[in-house]
């Protein structure tokens, strides 16, 4: 579910028309639906009831700071993936004793900030990692809490560059190495071991994948237990999907329902954490084009826009697929059917193809559910500017990202003497 609706044939975000955003700010622009990312948290929390969690939103899904902001005013917890995610956090109001540092390669810098700030629990992936750790907290005379993100070896069935819980996966540690990392965490100076942590993988639109992954998770559970480790949170990761077509995920209910009768049904009540990054903030947010031209070859139809993938690059790094719409619509114009593409020199450049259109030039098209995984890929490839980022709350909106222009792309770059 989410705040952009058609009224009297023209989008809308909230209550405002998408075409007085843009009169106001141009395209291509991100606008994002203050009410869609509260609700989406809302339906998180409420999912688990009266269970013991706490809800971490995946920053790097939507990093904007207005985005942070909306979600730390509601009591969000964080999880981050850098120390550039946590500085972001820390600007945006949130509080880091609520914030989970995961990541495969967590720098000297990122650690000593991370643990200046108070940061609540790093989740580790490696013995060097745990080392490291332990060796800055005792210099800073401080304590890390830790969790071992364990690979349960689950196939999540999600696109390849996205599935991140099986063996052959860069990330996490099978349970034989990281049984291993707990024992030696328990006698590590600076350390505390917290919980036990998984992530499998994102754009997950089945809940299978996430009964194995919970039930090895537990099994582990059992096993540092017979070794006198009590875990006090078990991070579930993120994930949940969102329709980008014709996908049903499950609702935050249905999965919330199944992990706490998972968890009943074996006889705990571990504190849940997850970390849901693009089911929060996925529907929130559209990508606003307008069409600069048509143009028609032998074989096929264009439907140039001013928005490329330098802006949002899901479809050609995944070939995702977003829902095209036109911002007003009109029953009397001639459809065709188009590849709609962008200005940059790259034939991977591409929002969508075969769209059925009405559009002429100097029209506005909405690229829809872009609000995760969109302005965070983006890029300044062929020095295009980023785009405006614009944030609607019910009949009022705010630029909260400027649009750049080309000086400031090479500001910090310099010429020979
Ligand atoms: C990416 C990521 C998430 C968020 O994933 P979504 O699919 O956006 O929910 C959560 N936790 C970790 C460790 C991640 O890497």
């Amino acid at each position: 579910m989410d705040h952009f609706n058609f009224t009297d044939s023209l989008l809308h975000a909230e209550s405002v028309p998408v075409s007085d955003i843009v009169e106001a700010v141009g395209t291509p622009c991100y606008v994002y639906s203050r009410a869609t990312l509260e609700r989406h948290w809302h339906a998180f929390d409420r999912a688990f009831g009266d269970y013991p969690h706490r809800i971490h939103y995946a920053v790097k899904a939507n990093a904007n700071l207005a985005v942070l902001n909306v979600l730390a005013r509601l009591g969000s917890g964080f999880d981050i993936v850098s120390g550039g995610e946590l500085a972001r956090v820390i600007a945006a109001g949130g509080n880091s004793a609520h914030t989970i540092f995961s990541g495969v390669c967590k720098q000297e810098w990122e650690i000593r900030e991370a643990l200046e700030s108070g940061i609540g629990v790093f989740n580790i992936e490696s013995e060097g990692e745990l080392e490291a750790i332990s060796r800055i907290a005792g210099e800073m005379n401080a304590e890390a809490g830790i969790s071992v993100r364990i690979n349960p070896d689950v196939d999540a069935r999600t696109h390849p560059y996205i599935s991140t819980g099986l063996k052959l996966s860069k990330f996490g540690l099978s349970q034989d190495r990281a049984l291993d990392i707990y024992l030696r965490a328990a006698q590590s100076p600076g350390i505390r071991v917290h919980g036990v942590a998984c992530h499998i993988g994102s754009q997950i639109v089945e809940l299978a994948p996430y009964r194995d992954a919970l039930d090895r998770v537990l099994d582990f559970v059992e096993q540092l237990g017979e070794r006198g480790i009590t875990v006090m949170e078990i991070d579930f990761g993120g994930g949940l999907g969102v329709r980008y077509r014709d996908e049903s995920p499950p609702a935050p209910d249905e999965y919330a329902r199944q992990i706490r009768e998972q968890m009943v049904s074996r006889g705990f009540r571990i504190p849940v954490a997850i970390e849901p990054g693009r089911a929060i903030a996925g529907n929130a947010g559209i990508l606003v084009t307008r069409v600069h031209s048509l143009k028609r070859n032998e074989q096929a139809a264009f439907c140039i826009v001013d928005a490329a993938m330098n802006d949002l690059i899901r479809p050609a790094l995944y070939q995702a697929y977003h829902e095209i719409v036109e911002v007003v619509r009109d029953g009397a114009r001639e459809r065709g059917v188009y590849d709609v593409v962008g200005p940059v020199c790259e034939s991977a450049d591409f929002i969508g193809k075969d769209r059925e259109l009405a559009v002429r030039p100097g029209d506005l098209l909405a690229v829809r559910t872009a609000g995760a995984y969109g302005a965070v890929l983006g890029s300044n490839y062929n020095s295009r500017p980023r785009p405006a980022e614009v944030m609607v709350d019910g009949g009022t909106f705010q630029v909260v990202r400027a649009r750049e222009n080309p000086a400031e792309l090479f500001g910090s770059e310099a010429l020979l003497p």
